[in-house]
């Protein structure tokens, strides 16, 4: 079993998503198991703090050096992390080879989030699934996360894409669900996985005609004559357009 841990200022984003179809089946299954950690419960304690409201408790300061936006303190992150998989010491961070973790002991990934990381590959996703038990994910917000976080714990700097977003959150959901479906037993017989078949980026069910504003759409001939070879020559045809 993996057991992704979301360390986020907006647990409440996860929910839909992460509670719907292959994701919550592996839930269900035992696959995985998803767990919250919210950097407000970490703040230090001071008696401002306690006065306000859970939402207005502070986890964000001004940048040193200038610059416009936010940084979320590095201590509430640390907390965090150090609640989800413990100690720095006492984490064996990373494993050395394939099913060599011992029973019982945790295989720790810590994952920090950055448009300029590594971008995220079905091949990271394997190796995730193959390597570890225990998978962090820290959803920055604002203009990120204080790099000191990056001293006390080690960690990879992940982007999933060449584009910025508001937030971890979503980055997060994209790992966890490319993960999740690697997982042998987490899709049905007929979901095999994409990349081990050659799979089109068009398909077509029933009817084999439709009619849209007088005009007709067939299905490909080549879909309904039943010969596979050419089936599969068609599609390796659309994978390359
Ligand atoms: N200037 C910041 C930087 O370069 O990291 C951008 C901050 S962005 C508005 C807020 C957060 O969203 C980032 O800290 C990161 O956690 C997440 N994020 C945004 N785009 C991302 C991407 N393409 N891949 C991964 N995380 C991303």
């Amino acid at each position: 079993m993996i057991t992704f841990h979301l360390i986020t200022l907006f647990p409440e984003s996860f929910e839909s998503y992460l509670n719907a179809s292959i994701v919550k089946r592996a839930k269900e299954k035992g696959a995985i198991a998803i767990k919250y950690y919210n950097p407000r419960d970490f703040t230090v304690s001071s008696k401002k703090n306690k006065e306000q409201s859970y939402a207005d408790r502070r986890v964000d300061n001004r940048p040193y050096g200038g610059g416009p936006g936010m940084v979320i303190e590095a201590l509430p992150i640390i907390k965090a992390i150090e609640k989800a998989v413990g100690q720095p010491a006492s984490l064996k961070l990373r494993r050395t080879g394939k099913n060599k973790t011992t029973k019982g002991k945790k295989s720790v990934k810590i994952i920090f989030f950055s448009p300029s990381g590594k971008q995220f590959t079905n091949e990271i996703a394997d190796s995730f699934k193959d390597s570890y038990t225990d998978i962090v994910f820290i959803c920055g917000r604002y203009e990120g996360i204080d790099a000191r976080v990056k001293k006390v714990f080690p960690m990879i700097d992940i982007s999933v894409g060449p584009y910025v977003l508001t937030g971890g959150e979503l980055p997060a959901m994209i790992m966890i669900d490319s993960i999740t479906r690697r997982i042998p037993g987490v899709l049905g017989d007929t979901q095999s996985l994409e990349e081990e078949r050659v799979a089109s980026p068009d398909v077509y069910t029933r009817p084999e005609l439709i009619e849209y504003k007088k005009k007709k759409y067939r299905v490909p001939k080549v879909l309904l004559e039943g010969n596979h070879k050419l089936i599969e020559e068609w599609k390796k045809e659309r994978l390359d357009k």
